[in-house]
């Protein structure tokens, strides 16, 4: 593809792999290129920002793809907006690298655009820095106002449902399966190109009471939502969704996997009562299932059962890199 071989020098990398590669939107009014960009906001929109970076060898193990970096740099903020129920619409990154490889550059642009353009989402500007290799990214979406979905309105009563399956990044980061065979694609895929549920997070503004996305693990993230809420939970893990290929690969262990793993990018929330007979159908409409694993209880508690007995959480015996 007539790749120079040497390393670039800042402007070269900006301009050919950033600012040549983005799409505005109509409300971009200056882009790259400037001291800072312009964007136009809209009366009656109140506006959501979340920032999150991601620094090999702490968010992600050393000589994964490029791509799968560019992704889930944007990813994981996409993820954060769509747990506040926002639409997104804009985003910034500072990359920071210890030297500027063509190819490299090429697969993360090719991984971050590809996600920004299936959401809409504008890359307006950033900084590009020398450092360890790591981006930073900023995203700014919009909700109406009063419409955003914290993670302090669980009440008792209220249903607590997931997005998706859990479990299935952390067997996808694993170097190899607990038999000595190559993690199988699916699991691969869930770990490096997490997909954030910005439909459904969208859709749940006037109907979830609570939400946030799962990253650090289940059943310490539900615990956030409990704390903040101040409330407790009665949950069945049995009900907990795992992928048929999570089962495979982890046997009795899926379910340890499933509460204790992080980087699932799924969405928790809880739902009032008579809110929740079409949440399956709303969730197949935003291509995604919806399970409800339990519900909101008065307390503090967060009691794990299965099969009607206690089922003691296991402690996370896994560590992030
Ligand atoms: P300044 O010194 O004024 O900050 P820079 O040379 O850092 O200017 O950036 C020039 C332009 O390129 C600015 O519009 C900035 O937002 C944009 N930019 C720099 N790095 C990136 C990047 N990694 N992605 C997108 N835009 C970038
Ligand atoms: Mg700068």
């Amino acid at each position: 593809m007539g790749e120079p071989e040497g390393p670039l020098d800042e402007p070269a990398v900006i301009w050919r792999y950033f600012a040549g590669r983005s799409r505005y939107r109509s409300d971009v009014i200056v882009g790259i290129g400037d001291d800072a960009a312009v964007t136009r906001a809209e009366a009656g929109w109140d506006l959501v920002t979340a920032t999150d970076a991601i620094f090999e060898g702490i968010h992600y193990p050393p000589g994964i793809p490029a791509a799968a970096i560019g992704h889930r740099a944007l990813a994981v903020n996409l993820s954060d907006l769509a747990a506040m129920g926002a639409e997104p619409l804009w985003c910034t990154l500072a990359l920071s690298l210890p030297t500027a490889d063509p190819r490299w550059l090429e697969g993360f642009a090719n991984g971050f655009f590809a996600l920004a353009e299936r959401y809409g989402t504008a890359l307006i500007g950033g900084d590009t820095v020398r450092g360890p290799q790591g981006a930073s990214v900023t995203v700014q979406g919009r909700v109406r106002p009063g419409t955003q979905v914290l993670r302090s309105g669980a009440q008792p009563g209220h249903g607590v449902w997931v997005t998706g399956t859990f479990g299935d990044a952390l067997a996808g980061r694993l170097p190899q399966d607990p038999a000595g065979s190559p993690v199988c694609t699916y699991l691969r895929d869930r770990f490096l190109f997490p997909e954030p549920r910005v439909q459904m997070g969208r859709s749940l503004t006037r109907r979830a009471s609570a939400m946030l996305d799962v990253s650090d693990g289940l059943h310490v993230d539900l615990t956030r939502i409990t704390a903040a809420s101040g409330v407790g939970a009665e949950l069945d893990a049995s009900a907990v969704p795992l992928s048929s290929d999570l089962r495979a690969l982890a046997g009795e262990r899926a379910l340890e996997y499933a509460l204790t793993g992080g980087d699932d990018y799924e969405l928790c929330f809880t739902v009032p009562a008579g809110q929740e007979a079409d949440l399956p159908a709303l969730a197949s409409g935003c291509g995604v299932p919806v399970t409800r694993i339990g519900t909101i209880i008065a307390g503090t508690e967060v009691r794990w059962c299965r099969n009607g007995q206690a089922f003691p959480v296991p402690e996370s015996s896994f560590r992030h890199f």
